[in-house]
């Protein structure tokens, strides 16, 4: 095999991310895939001419992922949806005070109420969340918000913009900082689902030389005396590399390398706190009720949206609408959340059984394997393993404070300079170590 001088273990953002940032900066990359697709949780499959992300995607307008995007050039068209929508109570519907039309039509607030979700807003697009990363969302909700809606409404909308539903453990700074950006710079459905991204970010890789090995897993990273010295694959090669970027989840990484129990990789693995939901996505020959688009659920943690009033998913007209239900820690009952998510469905569009062209269920697939929370013993992930010289990590469980992908896509830049600065060192260091010889 020729020889390169990065493996990155990975071909969902993370790793293509990487890919990227590496072999722009002049590094020769081999990028392992054990599916036979890139993009990981990224990519859209195409069921009945209906394209289905897995599981709703937003792209958050304002964080990090859009800005390296933008940065590379990527051309991601779509658009930012409406959130005039409707709030789901008792098992009933209303308005959802998300604007101000519908805060002044809604009746799950009084007057009062109303003033107060108003303030409490100002009070969120004022607080500084870096003070924050020590005081759990609950401290936060239940010290600022006085009335019970009110904090339904605030819960609510930490939920649907961080995709994760545990306020007892979510750091408050990280996901106030979310919500905000959320509402203030707010969110894209791309025509063409996810895999947009990931075939133009596949297409950057190979124009810059980037190998890109799919089918192929890692199985062992192999170190010695706490240098990396190559990465074994499913297949029984060896490559010889002095460099390694693991963005597979906390718990794989750490069955990759021998003694991991000695490193940070235990650590960072026990303490993860994986986010899951139940996703159910359907393509529908129309909606049966013609201006329901959006639904938050205030007292079932569920969502609804129809991604195609903001993009193209499909070549005929047919409807693409995603169902979530997040489960809390734990909370996961694949029978009982899909009946959930149907119900749901059925409050808002009656009938949709009939228009059903083709569906996709994932009970409980994890959205990431980590997010900042609190009880972690310290300091933030990756992207170092400062145990091992060589070996890095990426992905969205290593973030430093950034949410989803935009956790993916920040530390994979991390790791990719942190590997440009390492080895700029040692350059730099022969360089004079000759200088000095002469
Ligand atoms: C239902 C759902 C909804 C979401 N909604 C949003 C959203 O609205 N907005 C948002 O920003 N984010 C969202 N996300 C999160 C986003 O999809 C992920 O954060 C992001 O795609 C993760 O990228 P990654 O590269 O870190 O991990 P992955 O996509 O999981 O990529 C890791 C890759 O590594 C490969 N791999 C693993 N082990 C090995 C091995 N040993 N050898 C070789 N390859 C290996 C895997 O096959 C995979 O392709 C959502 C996720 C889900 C599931």
């Amino acid at each position: 095999m020729k020889k390169v001088d990065v493996a990155i273990i990975g071909g969902g953002l993370a790793g293509l991310i990487a890919a990227i940032e590496l072999a722009k900066a002049g590094k020769s990359i081999l990028l392992l895939e054990k599916s036979g697709n890139l993009g990981g949780r990224a990519m859209t499959v195409n069921k009945n001419g209906a394209l289905f992300n897995l599981g709703g995607h937003a792209l958050y307008v304002g964080g990090e992922a859009n800005r390296i995007f933008e940065q590379y050039g990527l051309k991601l068209t779509g658009s930012k949806p409406s959130t005039k929508g409707l709030a789901i109570w008792d098992n009933k519907l209303s308005p959802l005070p998300g604007d101000p039309k519908g805060l002044l039509s809604s009746k799950l607030l009084g007057w009062p109420g109303k003033a107060k979700l108003m303030s409490t807003l100002v009070k969120l697009m004022r607080a500084d969340p870096a003070t924050m990363s020590n005081i759990s969302l609950r401290k936060w909700a239940e010290s600022e918000i006085g009335d019970p809606m009110v904090r339904h409404i605030f819960y609510a909308l930490c939920r649907t913009a961080t995709y994760t539903t545990d306020p007892d453990y979510q750091a408050a700074g990280p996901v106030l900082k979310q919500v905000r950006s959320s509402l203030k710079s707010g969110v894209k459905y791309l025509d063409g689902g996810w895999q947009s991204i990931v075939d133009q970010l596949q297409e950057m890789a190979i124009t810059l030389g980037v190998d890109i090995q799919q089918g192929k897993s890692a199985v062992e990273i192999k170190h010695d005396h706490g240098k990396v010295q190559g990465v074994v694959c499913s297949d029984g090669d060896t490559i010889l590399i002095t460099s390694v970027i693991s963005t597979a989840p906390p718990a794989a990484t750490f069955l990759m390398v021998k003694g991991a129990e000695n490193t940070v990789l235990r650590r960072w693995k026990d303490e993860a706190r994986p986010s899951t939901v139940a996703s159910l996505d359907l393509a529908l020959k129309r909606l049966p009720v013609a201006n329901s688009h959006f639904a938050i659920g205030l007292d079932q943690p569920v969502f609804f949206s129809d991604h195609s009033r903001a993009a193209r998913l499909s070549d005929n007209g047919t409807i693409v609408v995603h169902l979530t239900k997040y489960n809390g820690p734990g909370q996961y009952d694949a029978k009982a959340d899909e009946s959930l998510l149907e119900q749901t469905m059925s409050l808002l569009h009656p009938g949709w059984e009939r228009e059903v062209v083709s569906r996709q269920y994932l009970p409980n697939i994890s959205v990431v394997h980590d997010y900042p929370h609190l009880g972690r013993t310290k300091g933030e992930v990756g992207p170092e393993v400062p145990e091992i010289q060589g070996l890095y990590v990426s992905g969205d469980w290593a973030s430093h404070g950034e949410m989803l992908a935009d956790a993916a896509v920040a530390s994979a830049v991390r790791a990719a300079g942190s590997i440009v600065k390492a080895t700029s060192g040692a350059n730099n260091r022969t360089t004079m170590e000759g200088a000095l010889a002469h």
